[in-house]
């Protein structure tokens, strides 16, 4: 009984295109022109705007394997020293066309020194 709650919650997980319409499903409008993509049109997805994240310190983040001196293996835990890192704060659903104008934007930006 609980299974029909949590698929109406979903409705699309898994099951695109057996009950809708393909030409809805592969067109979009771009964010960045506002325009209404031609069907089979590819879409980027393009992150505009990043945040700092910090990640927490997790001492047993994964297994690994120690050989000792006598040459028998040991099962230790690798620790995860966390830090900073970036994470997605906002993305915008572009067509191939302003996705390139974006990224060449961006690699621009990129070149200029940093001024204040
Ligand atoms: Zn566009």
């Amino acid at each position: 009984m609980r299974y029909g709650q949590v698929f109406y919650t979903f409705p699309a997980h898994d099951r695109s295109g057996s009950f809708i319409k393909k030409g809805a499903t592969s067109m979009y409008r771009c964010d960045s022109c506002g325009k209404c993509v031609p069907p089979k049109t590819p879409c980027k997805r393009v992150v505009v705007k990043k945040m700092r994240f910090l990640h927490p310190e997790r001492p047993r983040a994964k297994k690994g394997v120690a050989i000792l001196k006598n040459g028998k293996k040991k099962m230790v835990w690798i620790p995860d020293p966390g830090g900073w890192g970036d994470q997605i704060a906002q993305e915008s659903r572009m067509c191939p066309r302003c996705a390139s104008t974006w990224e060449k934007e961006q690699r621009e930006m990129m070149k200029q020194p940093m001024s204040a």
